[in-house]
């Protein structure tokens, strides 16, 4: 079996998943490229980044709104590279309602992707994970550190993913395993951009007028902090949430 680590990546078609392939392959690190077949991104575009980076991947299609195929994705990995070294549980989903009109099936719905999936994500890959893996998951400043008007179900499933995190450090840090979350800011991705369920390009660009760092995020600039956390130089770090947001939820508004 090689000692080359491997990393199982959701929704690694676009954003923030696709740009964390990417900064895998540079390090060595062989990516399992999670895509959704229900969305319109071509995970062959991450594959050559991967490839261009001198790095190895696998693409394979992954619903995290479904058990048996999360756990196909980690079992591909296995088959494939005999080990799971980094789980990233990335994929997500953003929806706008106004909390009284929102459904019991909006709120599951968002749920089963955001918080559930990652719950998926994160058991499937431990199942295999010997000591020195990692778990990373995806929260959001909504939920994570601000409420959100209009979007209570994806603030509280950020919100859960801190629980969870933290919960699995303690739970498999005996077993040398550590569980991190990261905060991400406004990050220009096709989820950002969306200007009927987030800010929109418009939105995105006047954000950067509040924000202190004076622009939105890269998708880069998450998935490097997703990289070193995931790594031996983070080996002590565990349970923690990272905020990536370039000072916008530090600062006081006047
Ligand atoms: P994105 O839309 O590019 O990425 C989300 C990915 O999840 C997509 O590739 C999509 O196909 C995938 N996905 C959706 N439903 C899925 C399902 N059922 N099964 C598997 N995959 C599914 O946007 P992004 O911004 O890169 O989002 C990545 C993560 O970052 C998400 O969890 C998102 O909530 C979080 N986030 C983003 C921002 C931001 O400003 N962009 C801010 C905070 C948190």
């Amino acid at each position: 079996m090689s000692e080359q680590p491997v990393a199982m990546i959701t929704g690694a078609a676009s954003g923030i998943g696709a740009a964390t392939a990417v900064c895998f392959a540079e390090r060595g690190i062989r990516v399992g490229i999670g895509t959704f077949p229900g969305d319109p991104h071509d995970p062959e575009t991450t594959l050559r980044d991967v490839r261009d980076a001198g790095g190895e991947g696998v693409i394979v299609e992954v619903d995290v709104r479904s058990t048996e195929s999360v756990d196909a994705f980690a079992e591909t990995l296995i088959s494939t590279w005999q080990r799971i070294d980094i789980a990233i549980a990335n994929a997500g989903i953003l929806r706008g309602s106004a909390f009284g009109a929102i459904t019991d099936e909006q709120w599951h719905d968002l749920l089963n992707v955001d918080l559930h999936g990652v719950m998926r994500t994160a058991r499937a890959a431990l199942r295999h994970m010997a000591e020195g893996g990692s778990v990373t998951a995806i929260s959001s400043i909504a939920g994570g550190v601000y409420g959100w008007q209009e979007h209570a179900h994806y603030a509280t499933a950020k919100a859960g993913v801190l629980g969870l995190t933290r919960s699995l450090a303690v739970e498999y840090g005996p077993r040398g395993i550590r569980a991190n979350a990261v905060i991400p800011g406004l990050i220009r991705t096709p989820q950002s951009t969306d200007a009927v369920n987030s800010l929109g390009p418009d939105g995105l660009d006047r954000a950067g007028g509040y924000i202190p760092w004076g622009r939105v995020g890269h998708p880069r600039e998450v998935a490097e902090v997703i990289a070193f956390l995931s790594s031996p130089q983070a080996s002590y770090v565990s349970g923690q949430a990272i905020v990536v947001d370039g000072a916008l939820t530090t600062a006081m508004r006047d």
